[in-house]
């Protein structure tokens, strides 16, 4: 175990930067009869954010979108990681998983009651390590909702979201990087989970609508259905 920086609860990423990860390396902390963990995976701007938000009010789940959470390490004051996270995101590319995990891990332990919940987990694993990691250590998943988008799709939609986003990231330098790290370090994610028979994979092509109608149909096909 890496140390622990007790402040923040975050191990030091910058001692143990890729730990050798295996499925006995420890057992979930979370019992995945009560905890229920749905990913929801897609190249920058292919509206995970947007289904996300559709999902939470029909199905009831907790939404954790990793980036945001990120995003809310990087500006707290006294944050010991603001500036490696500032510096990872403009740069399009993963922040360290040990850090990315605990604020996952602290996110839950702090939205479950009862030890029981049910999280879509937005913008993860964004990399194979992070996947094997958090499977063995925090929780298994159900499944992963992949939103397929072409790459066109999604720059036309992240420019017209940098109008406004405010985002350090949703520029035209940052979005090619973004890509970038999407197709090398993340779809091996997407591959994993899809042989292994726990992908849903939509096309994220149309309105918000569209794409939502296809969100639950694939969603049944894993036994996941809105709430009543
Ligand atoms: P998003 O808000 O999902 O578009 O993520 C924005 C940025 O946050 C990414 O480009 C990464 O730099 C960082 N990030 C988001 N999710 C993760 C993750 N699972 N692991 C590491 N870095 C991440």
């Amino acid at each position: 175990m890496p140390p622990i920086i007790p402040s923040v609860g975050l191990p030091d990423p910058t001692l143990q930067p890729d730990p050798p990860l295996t499925s006995s390396n420890s057992s979930p902390v979370f019992d995945p009869t009560k905890v229920t963990v749905v990913y929801i995976l897609g190249g920058p701007g292919s509206g995970k954010g947007t289904q996300s938000a559709h999902l939470v009010q029909d199905y009831g789940f907790i939404h954790l979108s990793a980036g945001d959470l990120l995003r809310a390490e990087q500006d707290r004051s006294g944050s010991e990681y603001g500036q490696l996270i500032k510096d990872t995101i403009k740069d399009g590319k993963i922040v360290p998983m040990e850090v990315t995990v605990k604020l996952l891990e602290n996110a839950m332990h702090a939205k479950l009651s009862n030890a029981t919940g049910k999280f879509l987990i937005d913008g993860f694993p964004r990399k194979m390590d992070q996947a094997a990691f958090f499977e063995s250590s925090v929780c298994p998943s159900t499944c992963t909702l992949f939103l397929d988008c072409p790459e066109d799709v999604m720059k036309e939609r992240l420019l017209n979201r940098g109008k406004t986003s405010g985002r350090s990231d949703d520029n035209a330098e940052s979005i090619k990087k973004r890509f970038k790290t999407y197709v090398e370090t993340s779809m091996p994610v997407v591959d994993h989970f899809e042989r292994d028979g726990r992908a849903v994979k939509v096309s994220a092509v149309g309105t918000e609508q569209e794409v939502y109608e296809r969100v639950v149909e694939g969603l049944a096909t894993k036994g996941i259905s809105p709430q009543k």
